[in-house]
C-alpha cells in the first residue's frame, strides 16, 4: 500500500485531499483496499457508481465495444451512439441530446445553448450551488474557495438564495437567458428544493422567455428515487445536464435538449470524445441494468428507510438528517472530517458535503443489511464522540 501512496504522492498534481489508503477492487456496494480490507461504499464514486462496482453486464458491453471500435468522432455516424441516443431520448421523453464527457462540460454546453437560443447573457444560479470547475460552470458555482483564485470569471452570472421564490420571481427578466438549478443540491450540503420553488422557476422562465436548466449530474440515474429527480415534480426543464452515473462509471456527460431550444447552428459547440462508442456502449448497458433491476424504485424504498433510521438516532451532535432517495445527508453541529475518518475505521466509506454534512451516495444495488451496518456505524461513531465530550 505504501508504494502506491508514495508513488501517487510523488507524481500527483496535489489538488486532491486524499485518504491514506489505496482502493484496488469493487463489487456491488463493496470496496477493497490493497491490504485486503473490505468497506461498505457510501461514496459511490462520488455519485458515479449507481449501478454498483464491477457490474458484469456493463463490463461485457465495454469489453465487446473495446474490441470493435473505441474512437469515432461525431463527424461520422455510429451504431452504438445511435442506439444510446435513441434509448436516452425514449426514457427521458426529450427529443434531442448533446453528448460530452463530464458534469462540468454538460453545464458548459447547457449555458452556451441557453445563450445561443435566447440571445441573452444573464444566467441565474443559486447560493451553495455546485456545477463544476471549468470557467462557465465555475461562474455558476457559488463557493468562494473554488471561485476566487480564478477571477475574473465569466460575466453575467447572479446567485440567489436557494428555495427563495420571491427573490427568484423578482430577479428573472427579459435579460435572463436561463435559470440553472439542482433539484437537490449535492456538494452544497444535500439540500432538496421545494416543489413550489421549482414550479415558480419554471413559471417565471416561461413568462420571461428564459430557459430552465436543471443540473441532474448528481441526482440523475435513479439516485433520488426516480430516474431523474425533476420527475418527482410536475416539471419540464428546457435543458437537463447529466453525467456521473450515466455510463456505469465510464466518463460521459450529456445535455437533454427540450423543444423550446431552436436548432443549434453547426460548429457552435462540440467535443472530440463526446459520443464515443465505448462510453455509449457502457451507457446503454448501464441504463438497461438500472431499469431492468428497478434501481430508482429501490433507491426510493431503501432511501426512505435509511433516512428514517438515521432520524431515529438520538445524538446531540446531529442538527438535521435530510435527503431524497439514496442521496442522504446528516448535518452535524461540527466539522465532519473526524467522523468520516472514524466511519472508515468501522469499514464504512462516506463523503462530506461542505464542512458539516456527512453525505451518503451508496450504489443503488446496496443491500439493506449493509445500510443497517452503516446506521450502526454512524450511531457508534457519534456515541463515542459524545462520550468524549461529556468526560
Ligand atoms: N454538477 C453537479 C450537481 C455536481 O455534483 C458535479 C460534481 O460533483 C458537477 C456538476 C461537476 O461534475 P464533474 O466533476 O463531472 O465535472
Amino acid at each position: 500500500m505504501m508504494d502506491i501512496i508514495e508513488i501517487e504522492n510523488h507524481h500527483t498534481s496535489g489538488l486532491y485531499t486524499k485518504r491514506p489508503l489505496a482502493i484496488v477492487r469493487g463489487q456491488g456496494a463493496r470496496l477493497w483496499d490493497s491490504e485486503g480490507r473490505e468497506y461498505i461504499d457510501c461514496v459511490g464514486g462520488q455519485g458515479a457508481a449507481n449501478i454498483g462496482h464491477a457490474n458484469p453486464q456493463v463490463a461485457q458491453a465495454i469489453a465487446e465495444q473495446a474490441q470493435r471500435l473505441i474512437s469515432c468522432p461525431e463527424m461520422f455516424y455510429n451504431d452504438r451512439r445511435a442506439a444510446w441516443e435513441e434509448r436516452l431520448c425514449q426514457v427521458s421523453g426529450y427529443p434531442r441530446v448533446f453528448l460530452c464527457n463530464s458534469g462540468a462540460e454538460a453545464n458548459e454546453a447547457a449555458i452556451k445553448f441557453a445563450r445561443l437560443t435566447t440571445g441573452r447573457s444573464e444566467i441565474i444560479a443559486f447560493k451553495r450551488a455546485f456545477h463544476g470547475r471549468t470557467f462557465g460552470a465555475l461562474s455558476a458555482t457559488w463557493e468562494k474557495k473554488y471561485r476566487e483564485p480564478f477571477e475574473p470569471l465569466v460575466p453575467g452570472f447572479i446567485h440567489l438564495t436557494y428555495n427563495d421564490r420571491q427573490a427568484l420571481q423578482a430577479a428573472v427578466s427579459e435579460r435572463t437567458a436561463a435559470v440553472l438549478v439542482e433539484v437537490v443540491q449535492g456538494e452544497g450540503g444535500v439540500n432538496p428544493a421545494s416543489a413550489e420553488f421549482l414550479s415558480v422557476a419554471e413559471q417565471v422562465c416561461r413568462q420571461h422567455g428564459a430557459l430552465l436548466i436543471v443540473d441532474e449530474v448528481q441526482t440523475g440515474f435513479g439516485r433520488t428515487g426516480r430516474l431523474f429527480a425533476f420527475q418527482h415534480y410536475d416539471l419540464r426543464p428546457d435543458l437537463v445536464c447529466l453525467a456521473k452515473s450515466i455510463a456505469g462509471g465510464v466518463p460521459m456527460g450529456a445535455v437533454l435538449i427540450g423543444g423550446r431550444i431552436g436548432s443549434l447552428p453547426p460548429q457552435t459547440h462540440g467535443s472530440t470524445f463526446g459520443g464515443n462508442p465505448l462510453a455509449c456502449a457502457a451507457a446503454l448497458a448501464s441504463l438497461n441494468f438500472l431499469l431492468e433491476n428497478r434501481l430508482p424504485e429501490r433507491a426510493a424504498e431503501l432511501g426512505a428507510w435509511f433516512i428514517e433510521q438515521l432520524r431515529g438516532l438520538s445524538s446531540p451532535l446531529i442538527r438535521e438528517v435530510r435527503g431524497l432517495g439514496l442521496m442522504v445527508g446528516i448535518e452535524l453541529k461540527q466539522k465532519v472530517t473526524p467522523y468520516l475518518q472514524a466511519l472508515m475505521s468501522e469499514g464504512v466509506m462516506a463523503l462530506p458535503a461542505g464542512l458539516t454534512v456527512m453525505r451518503f451516495l451508496p450504489p443503488l444495488v446496496i443491500e439493506k443489511s449493509d445500510l443497517e451496518r452503516v446506521v450502526e456505524a454512524v450511531a457508534s461513531v457519534l456515541a463515542k464522540e459524545a462520550a468524549e465530550w461529556t468526560k
